[in-house]
């Protein structure tokens, strides 16, 4: 029963061109530079009217890259995964205690009302 976690979703970046559209061509394109945290630049080349996507696996060692040179994307290693997992945990056993609290507090309001009813 996992109560759905929202899925980190990075906010989309605005449409706008990062590279130049290159002219005479066909299909429009931008060249996006990607970032991976090797220091790998990837120049992927996407239709203008294509999404970008914010991230994108670097050819070269396969870790995620973005955008930003000064910040590109922590290797897998890194990822949030034991965080999440944590943070799981600690909201299952959190939900654990309130339902056990709730146990209890209905136990006592229905012992009080049994004991009420009987003197
Ligand atoms: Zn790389």
């Amino acid at each position: 029963m996992a109560g759905g976690g929202n899925a980190i979703r990075g906010s989309r970046v605005g449409a706008g061109p990062m590279g130049e559209a290159e002219r005479g061509e066909a299909a429009p394109r931008q060249s996006i530079t990607y970032f991976c945290s090797n220091q790998h630049r990837t120049l992927i080349a996407f239709a203008v009217e294509a999404t970008v996507p914010e991230t994108w696996d670097c050819p070269r060692c396969g870790l995620p890259a973005s955008f930003d040179s000064d910040n590109p994307p922590p290797a897998p290693k890194i990822e949030p995964y034991k965080t999440h997992l944590a943070y799981v945990k600690e909201r299952r056993s959190d939900k654990e205690a309130e339902d056990i609290l709730d146990e209890a507090i209905k136990t006592l309001r229905d012992r009080r009302k049994a004991g009420d009813i009987v003197f």
